[in-house]
């Protein structure tokens, strides 16, 4: 095999051996021959010994490892892997529901992809790379998209000119790379949502909080109901599906309260149960004693990186004490950290101070996560990322 060998320090290899896909900078003891970013590298133990074939990139994450077999990487890889994620997509059931046809196709390092996120949006497959290594196979990934999706697929779009690495050669733009898509209104559990992928947050639409909503359609019926944090409104559809008896979404986002009253309009005649406020969520939390019996605070990740973590916490305790301390007697709270950084524990933990500062009761009822569509690999703990309580406040 003919790529450029990457050797780990003595001691380095623990974590690749037990099938970590990433390798840090600090774990290099040396690189032997020409190596460009993107490109496949050889990666062996401090006695030669083969360990797995990765990308190559510049930063704190040195390889982002494809196989950990010892072959050499063909172009029918990309077709291998995205085949082997849609029949997990269809094994659970998730593509192949007649009420829904949005999802994640694959994510990252839960399908064995490092560096790929692909959401499918009702025939459009929105792609977003992270990794050098992975751009430079956008064709091989696009093609294998037509070649396991077929006539499902009328378009591919591109959105990795903000997940790039900026110092990188590579100038990445949004665009479609395969088709074109007029088409946007998606169905999620029978849902409708206006998905702008083109605009949007991230590839467009919170699909990781799909089973999370349905959930609240659950506990909704006859509840006054405060979805903060609402970006398209996904919960606050569901809500009103629950039979809720008012609806109140806010985000500080006027974009987001626009889409919240386009999804809200398009799956109901009469809307009067619900309102949306453009508004910052810790003002509007200071005030709102007694007026909901049902809240959902799903904030943006307050932490991206370890060292800030505290911080983040300081800021999920600060949310969480304004809504239990208000929330009715009865009420029930779904509450959210998408942090990769903040532990289950740590936002349990943030949750029970949280609690103890308003001396109310208050008793879990689920811990929620993320779904089937976001898998986890069991050998890297970071893809798990999501965590939900929901709680019962007396
Ligand atoms: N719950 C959403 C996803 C939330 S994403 C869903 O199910 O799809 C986080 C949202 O928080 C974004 O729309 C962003 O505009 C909004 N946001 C960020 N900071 C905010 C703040 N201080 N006050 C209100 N909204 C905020």
């Amino acid at each position: 095999m003919n790529y450029p060998k990457v050797i780990l320090k003595s001691g380095k290899d623990q974590s690749v051996r037990r099938y970590h896909p990433w390798i840090f900078s600090g774990a290099i003891k040396k690189i032997i021959g020409n190596v460009n970013e993107g490109d496949l590298v050889y990666v062996t133990d401090n006695k030669d010994e083969f360990l797995a074939i990765g990308h190559y990139q510049i930063g704190s994450i040195m390889v982002r490892i494809i196989s950990f077999e010892e072959k050499e990487i063909e172009d029918s890889i990309w077709k291998e892997k995205i085949e082997k994620a849609y029949e997990l997509r269809k094994m659970t059931g998730i593509a192949t529901s007649e009420n829904n046809n949005v999802y994640r196709l694959v994510h990252a390092e839960g399908d064995g992809l490092p560096g790929l996120i692909i959401d499918f949006y009702n025939g459009t497959a929105v792609i977003q790379m992270h990794s050098i290594g992975m751009y430079l196979n956008r064709e091989h990934i696009v093609n294998a998209l037509k070649e396991v999706l077929g006539d499902k697929l009328t378009a591919v779009y591109d959105k990795s000119e903000n997940t790039i690495p900026f110092k990188s050669d590579i100038e990445a733009k949004n665009g479609y790379i395969y088709g074109e898509s007029s088409e946007n209104i998606v169905l999620e559990y029978g849902n409708k949502f206006k998905i702008n992928w083109e605009e949007g947050q991230k590839t467009g639409f919170f699909v990781d909080q799909r089973e999370n909503r349905k959930l609240v359609a659950e506990y909704s019926k006859g509840r006054s109901v405060l979805n903060v944090f609402g970006y398209t409104g996904g919960f606050s559809v569901y809500a009103m599906k629950g039979d809720a008896k008012l609806v109140h979404s806010v985000d500080s986002s006027k974009k987001a309260i626009e889409l919240t009253n386009e999804n809200i309009d398009l799956n109901f005649e009469d809307t009067s149960r619900h309102e949306a406020f453009a508004v910052d969520a810790f003002e509007y939390l200071n005030n709102i004693d007694n007026k909901y019996d049902l809240i959902i605070l799903d904030p943006p990740a307050f932490a991206k990186h370890q060292n800030v973590l505290h911080n983040a916490l300081q800021g999920y305790k600060r949310l969480n004490i304004k809504a239990i301390e208000q929330i009715k007697p009865g009420g029930i709270l779904f509450t959210f950290s998408c942090s990769q950084v903040v532990s289950k524990e740590n936002f349990r933990k943030t949750i029970f101070t949280a609690a103890t500062n308003t001396g109310r009761n208050v008793r879990i009822l689920h811990q929620l996560n993320q779904p089937v569509d976001h898998p986890i690999n069991v050998y890297h703990p970071e893809s798990e990322y999501l965590k939900g309580l929901v709680v019962y406040v007396e």
